[in-house]
């Protein structure tokens, strides 16, 4: 499928396909913004639940948004805390309840009280000044019965016109700068029932968004992707609208999905794999690479092989630590537990990952 190749963003062209570092925190654990910049990141996504838990909404608001809090130029993807309603409400509800009207959380399962509304999700993205700002959504696991998946649907497609009324509603008070109005994303839920995959996807279309976003946590209870309703949801989403894949971002997944034609890619995987130890690393130059087959592998830095290697964990790499550092040295900072294996093992994996979309754009012609 011929892909989009970029998107107009108010702080910046955005190529495509992406993958975004996730942020959620407002952080990228042991990176600053110029070492992302340096490892090839243009773009990042946070999560507007917790930041408007830490540092808060008040803060972000007085700081100018989250580019100038950040030092970030570069757009800004904001989650809508869709996804706490799986991980949070809908694993433990001491953690929260869910209306039609919202959701009430108990951050920690204190008594403390945070109502997030779709109305309150767009005010505060808009706020913090995102690029492209996400509709609030109730995001469900496959496994949850036929009942849970058309009570999320139904609501998803009710928050989705809440969203973008406000979101409307805020375009048309203020005065921005021609280029400079975030793009609104709507959410297909649905779980692995194909019918109402299509009603999610049918009713938001005809609401209008910019572009939309794989809902549901993407695997299987085996880990395994759900390919199959992957698919189904990128046919249902007409090929002018860009498609991003929610929390998908292990590199075969990346790959499996934008051969399917998604665009827009993130994941704390690849930085968390890069903190615990594992490594990944292109098996032939990344600019020759097939993508197919056994494309590229895994280094565990804590393996005794490592101990006098004097070779970088790869060859094909340009970071900052295969550019200057042994895979020996890794090994014994991750040993001794150094803030600094975890700087350079994150901005290694980053570097692939960059590595690895540029690739996708050579393969599937956006460049
Ligand atoms: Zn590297």
């Amino acid at each position: 499928m011929k892909s989009l190749r970029k998107l107009q963003l108010p702080h910046g062209h955005l190529r495509l396909p992406v993958f975004l570092p996730d942020a959620t925190r407002g952080v990228v654990r042991a990176l600053d913004s110029s070492d992302l910049s340096r490892c090839g990141v243009e773009a990042v996504q946070m999560n507007v639940f917790h930041l408007m838990l830490k540092p808060g909404s008040s803060v972000i608001k007085a700081m100018n948004g989250l580019h100038q809090l950040f030092g970030w130029p570069l757009p800004i993807v904001t989650d809508s805390g869709g996804f706490q309603v799986y991980s949070l409400i809908r694993q433990n509800p001491k953690y929260g309840s869910l209306t039609e009207r919202g959701m009430v959380f108990h951050p920690d399962g204190s008594t403390r009280r945070v109502n997030l509304t779709p109305e309150k999700s767009i005010r505060l993205q808009m706020d913090y000044g995102a690029d492209i700002v996400i509709c609030l959504d109730d995001c469900t696991h496959v496994d949850e019965p036929l009942s849970a998946q058309q009570e999320s649907v139904e609501r998803t497609i009710k928050w989705a016109a809440r969203c973008k009324a406000e979101f409307t509603r805020r375009l048309d008070c203020g005065r921005r700068p021609s280029g400079k109005r975030p793009l609104l994303f709507a959410v297909v839920q649905g779980g692995g029932y194909r019918e109402l995959r299509r009603r999610c996807a049918e009713e938001l279309l005809e609401i209008e968004f910019d572009g939309f976003g794989l809902g549901g946590w993407p695997l299987d209870s085996g880990g395994n992707l759900l390919l199959e309703m992957i698919a189904y949801v990128r046919e249902l989403v007409p090929p002018q609208f860009p498609l991003h894949a929610l929390g998908v971002g292990q590199p075969d997944s990346v790959v499996a999905c934008a051969s399917l034609g998604y665009q827009l890619f993130d994941s704390t995987m690849p930085t968390r794999d890069a903190r615990h130890g594992r490594l990944y690393r292109f098996t032939h130059h990344p600019a020759a690479s097939s993508l197919d087959g056994k494309w590229y592998s895994y280094v565990y830095i804590n393996d005794a092989e490592h101990i006098r290697a004097g070779r970088p964990i790869s060859v094909h790499c340009d970071c900052l630590c295969c550019s200057n550092y042994s895979l020996a040295y890794l090994h014994h900072l991750y040993k001794v537990s150094d803030p600094l294996f975890y700087r350079l093992a994150t901005m290694h994996n980053l570097r692939f990952m960059v590595q690895l979309t540029q690739r996708l754009r050579e393969v599937h012609g956006t460049l």
